[in-house]
C-alpha cells in the first residue's frame, strides 16, 4: 500500500455531525474528496441541503439527516437511516457544538444544561450508539472535536461551561479509546485553536489581540486546515493511533 493509499476513504461510510457549516462542513468535504460516502447530521435542513449539493458534486453518495445530537431517539434514527442507505458506519465525527460567553456567578442552570446536552452528552450518546455497531463489526474510527478550551482557560472572555465540556470530551476520547481498543475501534480527538467560523466571534475588536495577535502564527485557522487532520484520524494513515488529542492551534497553547 502506498503512503497516499493509507489516506484513501474509498468504500468507507462516514457521518459528520454539524456537517452543514463551519469545521464540520470542511471535514465532510475532505472525507468525501478522499472517496468516502458521507452523511451529515444537523438541525437546519436548508443549510444541510446546500452542503449536500456541494458534496454530491464530488461524485460520492451524500445524504443529510435532520438530527439534534442531544436527542437519543433522533441519533438512533440517524444511524438506522445511514446504515440502511449507505451501509455500515466506518467513521463518526462528533463535531456538532455550540458556544456562548458566560459569567460563572450569573449563569442559569438551563444554559449550563443546554451546552452540556449538545457539547458533551451529544458526543457520548452518538459514540455509544455508533460504537455498538462498530464494536460488533470489529472496525471504526471516531473523531471528537474538542478544543484548546479544554486544555487552557481562554481570555479575555469567560465561558467556563464550554471549556469544562471540552475537557470532558478529551477524557471521554481517552476512556472510550481504551475500552474499545481490542475491538478494532479507534477514538481520537482534535483540539483546534481559534477557527474562523460562526461559533468564534473573530470579528470582535476587543478579542482580536488575545485571539489572533497572541497566537505564535499570528492568525486564525480556516476550517480547511482542520479537515486534513480529521482525514488522517479517519483513515488507515493513523492505524496505530487511539486516545490521542491532537492540538491544531498555530502554537496558541505554547505560551
Ligand atoms: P459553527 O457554529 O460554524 O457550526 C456548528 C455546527 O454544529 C453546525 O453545523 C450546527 O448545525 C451544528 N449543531 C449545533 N447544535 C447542534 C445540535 N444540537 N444537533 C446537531 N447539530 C448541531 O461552529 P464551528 O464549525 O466553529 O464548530 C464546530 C466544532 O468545533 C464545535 O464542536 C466547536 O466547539 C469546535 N471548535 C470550534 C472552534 C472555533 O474557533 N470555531 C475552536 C475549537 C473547537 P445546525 O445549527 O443546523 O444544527
Amino acid at each position: 500500500m502506498s503512503i497516499l493509499d493509507r489516506f484513501s476513504m474509498r468504500g468507507k461510510v462516514s457521518i459528520v455531525t454539524g456537517g452543514n457549516r463551519g469545521i464540520g462542513r470542511a471535514i465532510a468535504q475532505g472525507l468525501a474528496e478522499a472517496g468516502s460516502a458521507i452523511a451529515i447530521a444537523a438541525r437546519d435542513e436548508e443549510q444541510s441541503a446546500i452542503a449536500i449539493g456541494e458534496l454530491q458534486k464530488l461524485g460520492v453518495e451524500a445524504i443529510s439527516v435532520k438530527a439534534d445530537v442531544s436527542n437519543r431517539e433522533e441519533l438512533e434514527a440517524m444511524v438506522n437511516t445511514v446504515t440502511r442507505t449507505l451501509g455500515p458506519i466506518d467513521v463518526l465525527v462528533n463535531n456538532a457544538g455550540i458556544g456562548f460567553h458566560a459569567n460563572a456567578l450569573t449563569l442559569e442552570d438551563d444554559e449550563w444544561q443546554r451546552l452540556f446536552s449538545i457539547n458533551l452528552d451529544g458526543v457520548w450518546k452518538a459514540s455509544q450508539i455508533v460504537g455498538r455497531q462498530m464494536v460488533k463489526n470489529g472496525r471504526g474510527s471516531i473523531i471528537n472535536i474538542g478544543s484548546i478550551s479544554g486544555l487552557i482557560v481562554n481570555r479575555p472572555q469567560w465561558h467556563s461551561p464550554y471549556g469544562i465540556a471540552k475537557a470532558a470530551v478529551h477524557h471521554l476520547t481517552r476512556s472510550l479509546a481504551a475500552e474499545w481498543a481490542q475491538s478494532g475501534v479507534r477514538v481520537n480527538a482534535i483540539a483546534p485553536g481559534y477557527v474562523k467560523t460562526e461559533i468564534a466571534s473573530t470579528e470582535y475588536e476587543d478579542y482580536r489581540h488575545y485571539w489572533r495577535d497572541e497566537v505564535p502564527m499570528q492568525r486564525y485557522a480556516t476550517p480547511e486546515e482542520i479537515a486534513p487532520v480529521a482525514l488522517m484520524l479517519a483513515s488507515d494513515a493513523s492505524s496505530f493511533m487511539t486516545g490521542s488529542v491532537l492540538v491544531v492551534d498555530g502554537g496558541y497553547t505554547l505560551w
